[in-house]
Parts: structure tokens; C-alpha cells; sequence
């Protein structure tokens, strides 16, 4: 990942800020002048101590009084609208950030969300450009407030008795060393590694909780939890030793902070002391920097905190390139239209980016228009790979695949999509009702339409125990689907984008025995007259497929009828006799 460089961060945001750009700088020149404002009222309580201790023009006090009180009250004003032109520019930062984001989203191979995990996506849309947001909005105008106050009070503590401002500024300046520290290269590595590790720890959990039916299933509780535990474990740790870090330069900057007025009083003993008899005027300076010196805290505060949101500034700025930098799928240079429903994978290799060996080696078929073929294999051997290069989830690494005789890269993706309807093994609905979540795949479809295919998908028993029928929403108020419902919504869903070619990834494997006559009912349904790729655990539901393609280590080894296969005597004949022997096993147990 290239990093965003420290000074880096004001030209990206000004690339998103385009035009209000300018607002960004209003906003933090009319901070300067607020803080510049907020000054003043102390030099004025300082003329009214002095009007105080010498006794005479007592009437003056008032006057002076209110020019305080209303200055404090404009500073406040002006503060306010430089946090209305910061906050004007920082949403609309957030939002080109936000739609730039989802513009290149829409670009990416979705094999992209299976490799950066959705989490991390999601975070990177939501909280990074949040944290730019706030950035713009609050800590911008607060760093300028932060750069012109100490300056201000530079200049106020010096201007009495530069002495005793002197000695005032030792704890300040050790406590701005120690502060600075805090701030350094390795602070901002470390800001990196703190979201990092926040991110793995949220992916990883949305990933246990995704895997818990798969763990409750196979008893897989060591590998999972492993994992997960080790995310936790290791934020423990990372944030256990950054707490040390920082545990030194923290006590000092806090035992700086607070020892001021030590020093103020060792400067009163310094300067006035010694038994001479004091002058009112030292003892009116004595006073005025009890009372302004503590601002130094503050302004350092503020010096602190704007130095700790730039560097979550930095970091995710970096986190929003890193996603746009992800290639995009190249969009078809021609826009070719396929001739016709055939599919011709030819010499198709393909490994993942993280992969030890390729998911799909030289794999070579012709699958006609019409043709229903079923890939059968171990787990492992490259099915899911397959079909999801045919819809282009990514691009083939050497080899050609083709749709109706076109090269599928050649393709607009929008037309691809027309083309192909995907079941997926794990069909996840969206938190919309019943209907919208049909009509996705054809959001003009009418109530009628949507009806339709809901009934030849076999969904109408689950429709009827619902509420609100087709509108109710799902994953709301405790209403919840099993794994072999959401399957028969996804094929409803599929039936009605009616695309000629169809793949089905282990469409079944949800499905209870009750489900499953339906789920196979609902795919004769659908299946009329159009090229169908099914991927199956279930043996039994690949008998009567047109050609049976089996593969192994991303190869395919054997291919034909299912009477030929088991005739071969091969891998098919021994994965078919294992599952006829589960199947006894169940019906017998
Ligand atoms: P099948 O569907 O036949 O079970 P897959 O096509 O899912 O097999 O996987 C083929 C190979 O590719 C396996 O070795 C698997 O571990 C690997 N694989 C699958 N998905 C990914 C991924 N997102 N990243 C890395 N490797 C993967
Ligand atoms: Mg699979």
C-alpha cells in the first residue's frame, strides 16, 4: 500500500473537496480569528484587576466588564460559522468520497469481496470516510484554534513581565516535548497498526459468526475459534504495550501541565519576595498569570488531540486508496453481444491471488445451447471457480472463455448479467420484503410477475405463514428464514430474470428432504430450454443431467452420461457408490 505522506493529506482532501475547497478555508482563517477574539477578554480582566486593586475609576469596571462578555460572545459567533463552513465542505467530502467509493465498488470483480472480506469494505465506506468527515468538520478549525492561541498567549505573557513568562514557559515547553513524543513516525505506524487490527478483528468476527452454522454442523470449534482468538489476543497484546509506550511521556506531559502553578509561584517568591515590600503592580501580575496560564493546558491539549486526528485522518485516507486502487474488471473494449447460449471454456487456468497451486488448470468443454451439464467432484476440485469465471466474479488467468462464441471479457457487464442467473450455494436475502428482494433481479417486474415466480419456484408455503405475504420484510421483527427457504426466494428470484443460462452452485445443499423435492421441482421449472450448469453434493440430483463433468485438483477427469461414468469405473463411480451409501446409512440409522 503506498502510504499517504504526511503532508499529503491536504491535497487529497482538497481533490475531493473541489469547489469548497475555499469554504475549507474560510472556515479555518474565521477559527484563527475567533481564537484571536477569545484573548482578548483576558487582557481586559486583567485591566479590571488592575482598576480593582488600585482602587480609584471603579465605575470604569462595568464598561469593560460588558466589552469582555460581548467579545466572548462574537468569538463564540465566529467560531460558529467557521464550524458551518467546515462542516458545509466536510459532508460534501464525505459524500464524493463515499459515491467515488461506490462508483469503483461497482467496477470490481466480485471475486474482490470473497478476497478483502466485505467487513473491511464496509468499514472503509463507513468509518473512514466518517473519520475524514469529523476531520474536516472539528479538527481542522480546532487546529488552527490550536496554532493561534499558545502564539496569542506567547504574546499576553510576555507582554507584562517577560520574567515570570519565562519561567512559566519551562513546564510548558517540557510538557509540549514530552507531548511531541507521543507524536512521532513511529506513533503514526502504530495508529496504522491499531485500525488494522480493529479491521481483522471485525472481519474475523463477522466471518465466525457467517461460519457458526458450518462449525455447529461439523464440530469444527478448535480451527475456528483459533483464529478468532488469535485477532482478539493479539489486539490485547498490541494494545497492552501501546499503553506502556506511552505511559512515560504521557506522566510527564500531565505532570508538566499541572505544575504551572508551582512555577508561578516559584516566580512570586523569585521576583517578589526577599521581604521588600511588593508593588501592586507584580502583585496584579502575580495574579493575571494564575489566571492565564492554565489556558497554556488547554492549548496544548488541543495541540495534542489535532496531532492524533490527523494521523486517523492519514490512515484512512490510505484505507479509501487502498480500495481505489483495486484494479476494476476491464469493461468490455467491444461491446459484443453473444451469439446464442452455448458456453466454451478453452484451456481456462486460473489461481487466486493467495493461492498455492491453480483452483482451475486447463480446463477445456463445450457446453451446447440447452445442454443441462452437472460438475460433481471433491470438495475443493475447482466447481465454484469455474462457474464463477464463466460470470466473470474474475478474469481467467491464460485460456478463453466464451459465451454464444464471444470471449466473455468482450462482453459489457451489464449484458453478461442478462445472460447468466447465479443461485449460489449460501443465497443471502436482503433486509427488504419478500417482494423486493424477487425483484431484484428485474426491478420493473409487477406484483403479478413477482407472484408468478414465487409460485413455480414452490414458495407459496412459505408466503402464506408470513404476516404480511410477499411484503413482509425479512431479518425484522424475529421473522427469519431457513437456509432451504432462502434457496426457493433465490430461485424465485432467478425465475423471474428468466436468463438463458443458468448455474446452480449446490442449490440443494441446504435443503431438507422436504425442501429438496420442492427445490428440484422449482429447477424442472426454470430449466426449460436453457443451457444450465448445476454443481451438486447430492449425487442423486445429477442422474439425469445431459453430460456429467468430474473434476479433480482443478482438472476434469472424466465427462459423459451417468450410466457411461458408472460404467468407467473411475472417480464417479466411487463418489456416486459413497453417497448411495450415506444415504442408506441415514434412511437405516
Ligand atoms: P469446489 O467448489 O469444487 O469445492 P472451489 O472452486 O471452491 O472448489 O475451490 C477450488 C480451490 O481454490 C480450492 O483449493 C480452494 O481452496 C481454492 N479457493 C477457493 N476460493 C478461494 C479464495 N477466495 N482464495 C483462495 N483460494 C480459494
Ligand atoms: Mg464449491
Amino acid at each position: 500500500m503506498n502510504k499517504t505522506k504526511n503532508n499529503d493529506h491536504m491535497r487529497i482532501i482538497g481533490q475531493y473537496a473541489g469547489g469548497h475547497k475555499k469554504l475549507i478555508l474560510l472556515g479555518r482563517f474565521l477559527a484563527g480569528i475567533s481564537a484571536v477574539i477569545t484573548l482578548i477578554p483576558y487582557y481586559l480582566l486583567w485591566k479590571i484587576i488592575k482598576i480593582a486593586t488600585e482602587g480609584t475609576n471603579l465605575q470604569e469596571i462595568e464598561p469593560i466588564a460588558w466589552e469582555a462578555v460581548g467579545l466572548t460572545v462574537l468569538s463564540l459567533l465566529v467560531y460558529i460559522a467557521a464550524l458551518f463552513c467546515t462542516h458545509i465542505a466536510a459532508f460534501r467530502v464525505q459524500a464524493n468520497m463515499r459515491s467515488g467509493l461506490m462508483r469503483r465498488i461497482l467496477t470490481l470483480p466480485l471475486g474482490v469481496f470473497d478476497d478483502e472480506g466485505t467487513g473491511r469494505i464496509r468499514r472503509i465506506v463507513n468509518d473512514s470516510t466518517a473519520a475524514t468527515e469529523t476531520f474536516i468538520a472539528h479538527n481542522l478549525p480546532d487546529k488552527t484554534v490550536a496554532a493561534v492561541t499558545p502564539v496569542g498567549l506567547l504574546v499576553l505573557i510576555f507582554a507584562f513581565n517577560w520574567k515570570i513568562g519565562l519561567i512559566c514557559m519551562i513546564p510548558a515547553v517540557i510538557g509540549f516535548l514530552c507531548m511531541m513524543t507521543m507524536m512521532g513516525k513511529g506513533m503514526q505506524e502504530k495508529m496504522a497498526e491499531y485500525q488494522g487490527a480493529l479491521e481483522t478483528m471485525s472481519s474475523e468476527a463477522t466471518e465466525y459468526v457467517r461460519g457458526i452454522p458450518v462449525v455447529k454442523t461439523f464440530g469444527q470449534t478448535v480451527h475456528s475459534f483459533t483464529r478468532f482468538k488469535k485477532t482478539i489476543d493479539d489486539f490485547g497484546k498490541w494494545a497492552t504495550d501501546y499503553t506502556i509506550m506511552l505511559r512515560k511521556p504521557m506522566i510527564g506531559f500531565m505532570t508538566c501541565i499541572n505544575a504551572i502553578f508551582l512555577f508561578i509561584v516559584l516566580s512570586a517568591y523569585l521576583f517578589i519576595g526577599s521581604g521588600v515590600t511588593p508593588q501592586a503592580v507584580d502583585i496584579l501580575n502575580i495574579m493575571y498569570y494564575i489566571i492565564v496560564t492554565p489556558l497554556i493546558t488547554v492549548a496544548l491539549t488541543k495541540v495534542a488531540y489535532s496531532g492524533e486526528a490527523e494521523m486517523t485522518l492519514i490512515d484512512a485516507l490510505d484505507r479509501v486508496k487502498s480500495v481505489m486502487d483495486i484494479e476494476p474488471l476491464s469493461d468490455g473494449e467491444g461491446d459484443k453481444e453473444p451469439q446464442g447460449n452455448s458456453l466454451e471454456l478453452k484451456d481456462v487456468t486460473y489461481r487466486y491471488k493467495d493461492g498455492a497451486s491453480d483452483a482451475v488448470k486447463n480446463v477445456s468443454a463445450r457446453i451446447e445451447q440447452g445442454e443441462h451439464v452437472a460438475f460433481v467432484g471433491p470438495s475443493g476440485s475447482g466447481k465454484t471457480t469455474i462457474c464463477e469465471l464463466i460470470a466473470r466474479f474474475f478474469d481467467v488467468d491464460s485460456g478463453e472463455i466464451l459465451i454464444g462464441g464471444v470471449n466473455v471479457q468482450e462482453i459489457p457487464q451489464k449484458k453478461l448479467m442478462e445472460y447468466i442467473s447465479f443461485v449460489f450455494q449460501d443465497s443471502r436475502l436482503l433486509k427488504t420484503s419478500i417482494f423486493e428482494n424477487v425483484r431484484l433481479s428485474r426491478p420493473d417486474a409487477s406484483e403479478a410477475e413477482v407472484m408468478e415466480a414465487l409460485k413455480k419456484a414452490q414458495c407459496m408455503d412459505i408466503i402464506e405463514k408470513l404476516p404480511g405475504g410477499i411484503h413482509t420484510v425479512i431479518g425484522e421483527k424475529g421473522i427469519y428464514l431457513s437456509g432451504g427457504e432462502r434457496q426457493r426466494i433465490a430461485i424465485a428470484r432467478a425465475i423471474l430474470k428468466d436468463a438463458p443460462i443458468l448455474i446452480l452452485d449446490e442449490a440443494t445443499a441446504f435443503a431438507d428432504p422436504d425442501n429438496e423435492a420442492r427445490v428440484q421441482a422449482a429447477f424442472e421449472e426454470m430449466t426449460k430450454g436453457k443451457t444450465m450448469i448445476m454443481i451438486a453434493h447430492r449425487l442423486s440430483t445429477v442422474t439425469n443431467a445431459d453430460r456429467i463433468f468430474v473434476m479433480e485438483h482443478g482438472g476434469i477427469t472424466e465427462q459423459g452420461r451417468h450410466e457411461e461414468l458408472m460404467a468407467l469405473n473411475g472417480l464417479y463411480r466411487r463418489l456416486y457408490d459413497e453417497y448411495t451409501r450415506s444415504v442408506e446409512w441415514k434412511v437405516g440409522a
